[in-house]
């Protein structure tokens, strides 16, 4: 954490002359944390990110004159800054609609800035309550929330706001709203921020702690695996959908249903043709199968047999039951982004299909509690966008069918020489006791 209240400590150059930035104060219109700050050379006033979230990484410097964002460190944090001056452009004197719970007196306030622009992003900032709560005992945290993620802040927070702005709107900037945090505050001699780190690792996360749904029990594994279930992710979203890849051979793609539905530029009918095929080869393969589809999207038109649980729009009670399914399911599959973080949180193993220019992304929408890194490569199969359904069937048979024994062969639990020094034969009979309760359970072999 750093200090927020009265003064933040906050170390940035001037971008037009390079001398220091003096700390005046702080401002917190929206998702931004704002130090304002005023040059000791040339005068210019600043509001300048604080090491807060994405501020961490990529600071930006606004010139409240003129609107001007200074990106000091690169282009490609391009939407960093323009979430700035699109809010300040913009920028509303009211505050939003505000549902303020105070659970006790704020005595140290800590205060967690989870607004943002995406829900993935607030989602991650959110998960950093736990170290607070777990680590910073002698403070109070004050979260604020997006009013769609009120449902999952923990217990043992002190206050949540929970900010009625529309994700879509998530950059918005309202003095109203800056205004009265610091009215809240103003009576203390000082206040701390949260670091609301981006990446919090998944390992130190209780995800339960947040959705109330424990996440799959991954020791189970071995004797459950004869009727796997099975949960496809929906996602409709332009950059987003899984097609399937185009079909091989020109005079099949011709004919295909697959075929037409791409040429006709209809990617949703796409997604449900391939998440179809999907599930047809995985029935083939895992007669057993339970399979569903979930998340976003128009319901009806999922496969016989496969439960349809998706739903045009969410609530708490909505996604809690979407959390139970995913903790319930062997394997989750689908298309990376933030709606793989919840699925990934709590299931036993991940499919992911990574569109072209996510690669660069990859794991940051994965929170698999697994903090062996070759269990973690085992449980978490990231595939190209463009891989075919039976392609990807053939990675979740395999993980169904080989992922019980191949963690126990690679985990650091059973590849130590002290692991086996007590009893050599331990892991033989480890083994036996998963290869047993695979068979008995059936149709995964
Ligand atoms: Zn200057």
């Amino acid at each position: 954490m750093i200090r927020l209240h009265p003064i933040p400590d906050v170390h940035l150059a001037c971008p037009l002359c390079q001398a220091p930035l003096a700390s005046r104060g702080w401002y917190m219109p929206g998702m931004r944390c704002l130090a304002d700050l005023a040059c000791t050379a040339c005068n210019r006033t600043f509001y300048g990110d604080l090491p807060s979230s994405h501020g961490l990484f990529f600071p930006m410097l606004l010139d409240p004159q003129n609107g001007h964002v200074h990106n000091p460190h690169g282009a490609q944090f391009a939407w960093f800054a323009d979430w700035l001056a699109t809010g300040y452009a913009a920028r509303q004197q009211g505050a939003p609609d505000i549902a303020v719970e105070a659970r006790r007196p704020l005595r140290r306030p800590l205060v967690l800035n989870c607004l943002d622009a995406r829900y993935g992003h607030a989602l991650l900032k959110l998960l950093n309550a736990e170290y607070h709560v777990n680590h910073d005992g002698d403070f109070d945290l004050l979260v604020l929330v997006p009013k769609c993620l009120r449902w999952m802040v923990p217990a043992n927070v002190a206050e949540v706001w929970a900010i009625d702005v529309p994700l879509h709107n998530g950059c918005a900037w309202h003095d109203g709203l800056a205004k009265r945090l610091h009215e809240r505050l103003q009576d203390q001699s000082a206040a701390w921020l949260s670091l609301a780190l981006p990446h919090p690792p998944p390992d130190a996360v209780q995800i339960e702690s947040f959705t109330h749904v424990p996440p799959f029990d991954f020791s189970t594994w071995g004797v459950v695996i004869g009727q796997p279930r099975l949960t496809l992710i929906w996602r409709e979203e332009r950059d987003r959908y899984w097609t399937g890849g185009a079909p091989a051979g020109i005079k099949q793609a011709l004919r295909s249903q697959l075929g037409r539905a791409v040429r006709s530029r209809d990617p949703r009918a796409a997604q449900t043709l391939a998440f179809a095929r999907l599930c047809a080869v995985l029935r083939e393969r895992l007669p057993g199968a339970d399979l569903a589809v979930a998340g976003l999207g128009r319901a009806g038109d999922a496969p016989d047999g496969v439960a349809d649980l998706r739903a045009e729009t969410v609530d708490a009670a909505r996604e809690q039951a979407w959390c139970r399914r995913y903790a319930d399911s062997h394997v989750v599959i689908g298309v990376h982004g933030s709606n793989m973080l919840l699925p990934s949180a709590h299931a036993g193993a991940v499919v992911e299909m990574v569109p072209p220019a996510s690669w660069r992304n990859v794991m940051q929408d994965i929170l698999l509690p697994e903090p062996d890194a070759r269990r973690l490569a085992l449980r978490c199969r990231l595939l190209p966008v463009a891989t075919a359904p039976e392609g990807v069937a053939e990675v979740v048979v395999d993980l169904v069918s080989h992922l019980a024994l191949a963690a126990i062969n690679l985990s650091r639990e059973w590849s130590t020489h002290e692991a086996h020094r007590p009893d050599p034969y331990a892991i033989l009979r480890r083994r036996q006791a998963v290869g047993q309760g695979r068979k008995t359970g059936g149709g995964a072999s």
